[in-house]
Protein backbone atom coordinates (compact mmCIF):
# COMPACT_ATOMS: atom_id res chain seq x y z
CA UNK A 1 0.00 0.00 0.00
CA UNK A 2 1.37 3.38 -0.66
CA UNK A 3 1.30 6.37 1.72
CA UNK A 4 -1.03 7.80 -0.79
CA UNK A 5 -3.48 5.01 0.09
CA UNK A 6 -3.10 5.12 3.78
CA UNK A 7 -5.60 6.26 6.19
CA UNK A 8 -3.74 8.68 8.36
CA UNK A 9 -5.78 9.98 11.64
CA UNK A 10 -4.60 12.57 13.82
CA UNK A 11 -5.99 12.10 17.51
CA UNK A 12 -5.54 15.65 18.96
CA UNK A 13 -5.34 16.63 22.92
CA UNK A 14 -3.77 18.54 25.80
CA UNK A 15 -3.03 14.55 26.93
CA UNK A 16 -2.53 17.05 30.71
CA UNK A 17 -1.92 14.18 31.44
CA UNK A 18 -2.51 10.97 29.15
CA UNK A 19 -5.74 8.77 31.15
CA UNK A 20 -6.51 5.24 30.37
CA UNK A 21 -9.63 7.00 28.58
CA UNK A 22 -7.39 8.19 25.92
CA UNK A 23 -5.54 5.25 25.65
CA UNK A 24 -9.01 3.46 25.23
CA UNK A 25 -9.38 6.01 22.24
CA UNK A 26 -6.05 5.18 20.95
CA UNK A 27 -6.14 1.62 20.59
CA UNK A 28 -9.64 1.84 18.98
CA UNK A 29 -8.61 4.42 16.34
CA UNK A 30 -5.90 1.76 15.72
CA UNK A 31 -8.23 -0.53 14.00
CA UNK A 32 -10.15 2.02 12.02
CA UNK A 33 -7.03 4.42 10.41
CA UNK A 34 -3.64 2.62 9.04
CA UNK A 35 -1.47 5.16 11.03
CA UNK A 36 -2.59 7.17 13.87
CA UNK A 37 -0.68 10.23 14.79
CA UNK A 38 -1.01 11.21 18.77
CA UNK A 39 -0.75 15.08 18.16
CA UNK A 40 0.02 17.14 21.32
CA UNK A 41 -1.18 20.78 21.41
CA UNK A 42 1.15 23.14 22.74
CA UNK A 43 -1.17 25.94 23.09
CA UNK A 44 -3.54 24.70 25.44
CA UNK A 45 -5.13 27.68 27.13
CA UNK A 46 -6.23 25.27 30.25
CA UNK A 47 -3.23 26.37 32.06
CA UNK A 48 -1.47 22.53 32.10
CA UNK A 49 0.11 20.99 34.80
CA UNK A 50 2.64 19.27 32.29
CA UNK A 51 5.08 20.83 29.66
CA UNK A 52 4.59 20.27 26.33
CA UNK A 53 7.74 17.71 26.37
CA UNK A 54 6.51 15.87 29.39
CA UNK A 55 3.13 15.31 28.15
CA UNK A 56 4.45 14.13 24.96
CA UNK A 57 6.90 11.99 26.74
CA UNK A 58 4.54 10.89 28.83
CA UNK A 59 1.98 9.65 25.82
CA UNK A 60 4.90 8.27 24.07
CA UNK A 61 5.76 6.23 27.19
CA UNK A 62 2.01 4.64 27.42
CA UNK A 63 2.71 4.47 23.61
CA UNK A 64 5.45 2.46 23.92
CA UNK A 65 3.79 -0.03 26.91
CA UNK A 66 0.59 -0.48 25.19
CA UNK A 67 2.79 -2.03 21.87
CA UNK A 68 4.86 -3.78 24.16
CA UNK A 69 1.81 -5.48 25.50
CA UNK A 70 1.06 -6.55 22.15
CA UNK A 71 -0.81 -3.04 20.96
CA UNK A 72 -0.92 -3.74 17.03
CA UNK A 73 -1.15 -0.74 14.07
CA UNK A 74 1.17 1.86 13.58
CA UNK A 75 1.18 4.83 15.53
CA UNK A 76 3.26 7.98 16.70
CA UNK A 77 3.37 11.01 18.49
CA UNK A 78 4.08 14.52 17.90
CA UNK A 79 3.90 17.95 19.19
CA UNK A 80 2.00 20.39 17.11
CA UNK A 81 1.27 24.18 17.64
CA UNK A 82 -0.29 25.30 14.73
CA UNK A 83 -3.87 25.22 14.03
CA UNK A 84 -5.17 21.84 14.14
CA UNK A 85 -6.02 22.08 10.29
CA UNK A 86 -2.92 22.68 9.15
CA UNK A 87 -1.36 19.88 11.44
CA UNK A 88 -3.49 17.60 9.66
CA UNK A 89 -2.58 18.73 6.12
CA UNK A 90 1.11 18.65 6.72
CA UNK A 91 0.84 14.98 8.24
CA UNK A 92 -1.52 14.53 5.59
CA UNK A 93 -4.25 12.67 7.63
CA UNK A 94 -7.98 12.62 6.16
CA UNK A 95 -9.41 11.81 9.92
CA UNK A 96 -9.82 13.60 12.83
CA UNK A 97 -10.14 11.36 16.00
CA UNK A 98 -12.10 12.48 19.08
CA UNK A 99 -13.29 11.24 22.03
CA UNK A 100 -16.66 11.30 23.14
CA UNK A 101 -17.62 10.81 26.92
CA UNK A 102 -21.09 12.56 27.64
CA UNK A 103 -23.80 14.37 25.64
CA UNK A 104 -21.73 17.36 27.35
CA UNK A 105 -18.77 16.68 25.34
CA UNK A 106 -21.18 16.78 22.12
CA UNK A 107 -21.87 20.21 21.87
CA UNK A 108 -18.45 21.70 21.71
CA UNK A 109 -17.67 19.17 19.68
CA UNK A 110 -19.88 19.52 16.79
CA UNK A 111 -19.19 23.01 16.93
CA UNK A 112 -15.64 22.42 15.88
CA UNK A 113 -16.31 19.73 13.99
CA UNK A 114 -18.52 21.90 12.16
CA UNK A 115 -15.83 24.73 11.80
CA UNK A 116 -12.92 22.31 10.98
CA UNK A 117 -15.09 21.33 7.97
CA UNK A 118 -15.45 24.68 6.37
CA UNK A 119 -11.78 24.86 6.75
CA UNK A 120 -11.02 21.36 5.03
CA UNK A 121 -14.40 19.68 3.80
CA UNK A 122 -11.79 16.64 2.82
CA UNK A 123 -11.02 15.59 6.32
CA UNK A 124 -13.71 14.08 7.93
CA UNK A 125 -14.51 13.92 11.85
CA UNK A 126 -14.52 10.46 13.66
CA UNK A 127 -16.06 10.15 17.07
CA UNK A 128 -15.27 7.03 19.70
CA UNK A 129 -16.34 6.28 22.66
CA UNK A 130 -14.27 4.49 25.22
CA UNK A 131 -15.24 1.46 27.24
CA UNK A 132 -17.81 1.48 29.78
CA UNK A 133 -15.27 1.83 32.93
CA UNK A 134 -13.00 4.52 30.96
CA UNK A 135 -15.83 6.38 29.53
CA UNK A 136 -15.90 9.32 32.58
CA UNK A 137 -12.02 9.86 32.88
CA UNK A 138 -11.00 13.01 32.09
CA UNK A 139 -7.59 14.76 32.65
CA UNK A 140 -9.24 17.80 34.70
CA UNK A 141 -10.81 15.74 37.49
CA UNK A 142 -7.91 13.31 37.69
CA UNK A 143 -5.59 16.29 38.34
CA UNK A 144 -8.48 17.39 40.79
CA UNK A 145 -8.58 14.29 42.84
CA UNK A 146 -4.67 13.97 42.46
CA UNK A 147 -4.65 17.31 44.28
CA UNK A 148 -7.00 16.29 47.12
CA UNK A 149 -5.09 13.48 47.60
CA UNK A 150 -7.19 11.06 45.99
CA UNK A 151 -6.43 7.81 44.48
CA UNK A 152 -6.14 8.04 40.69
CA UNK A 153 -4.92 4.58 40.29
CA UNK A 154 -8.10 3.51 38.13
CA UNK A 155 -7.87 6.38 35.84
CA UNK A 156 -3.95 6.51 34.88
CA UNK A 157 -1.00 4.17 34.30
CA UNK A 158 1.36 3.66 37.57
CA UNK A 159 3.78 5.38 35.79
CA UNK A 160 1.66 8.76 35.09
CA UNK A 161 0.18 8.13 38.34
CA UNK A 162 3.64 8.39 39.94
CA UNK A 163 4.48 11.64 37.75
CA UNK A 164 1.29 13.28 38.97
CA UNK A 165 2.01 12.66 42.54
CA UNK A 166 5.47 14.09 42.01
CA UNK A 167 4.32 17.07 40.50
CA UNK A 168 1.45 17.67 42.66
CA UNK A 169 4.42 17.36 45.60
CA UNK A 170 6.55 19.81 44.16
CA UNK A 171 4.07 22.62 43.64
CA UNK A 172 3.17 22.65 47.50
CA UNK A 173 6.53 23.11 48.25
P1 LIG B 1 -8.90 18.59 24.85
O1 LIG B 1 -8.10 19.51 25.68
O2 LIG B 1 -8.85 18.85 23.39
O3 LIG B 1 -10.29 18.30 25.39
P2 LIG B 1 -8.04 16.18 25.98
O4 LIG B 1 -6.64 15.76 26.16
O5 LIG B 1 -8.79 16.55 27.20
O6 LIG B 1 -8.08 17.30 24.95
O7 LIG B 1 -8.83 15.07 25.20
C1 LIG B 1 -8.49 14.72 23.88
C2 LIG B 1 -9.63 13.98 23.28
O8 LIG B 1 -9.83 12.79 24.02
C3 LIG B 1 -10.97 14.71 23.29
O9 LIG B 1 -11.66 14.37 22.12
C4 LIG B 1 -11.66 14.14 24.49
O10 LIG B 1 -13.07 14.20 24.34
C5 LIG B 1 -11.17 12.71 24.42
N1 LIG B 1 -11.23 12.04 25.70
C6 LIG B 1 -10.57 12.33 26.84
N2 LIG B 1 -10.90 11.48 27.83
C7 LIG B 1 -11.81 10.61 27.29
C8 LIG B 1 -12.55 9.49 27.81
N3 LIG B 1 -12.45 9.11 29.07
N4 LIG B 1 -13.40 8.86 26.97
C9 LIG B 1 -13.53 9.26 25.68
N5 LIG B 1 -12.87 10.30 25.14
C10 LIG B 1 -12.02 10.97 25.93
Amino acid sequence: MTSQQQRVGVYPGSFDPITNGHMDIILRATKVVDRLIIGVASNTNKGPLFSLDERVAMVKDEVARAKKDGASGVIEVRAFDSLLMDFVSTVKASVIIRGLRAVSDFEYEFQIAGMNRRLNPNVEPLFLMASEKNQFIASRLVKEIGRLGGDVSSFVSPQTEAHLKARIAAKKT
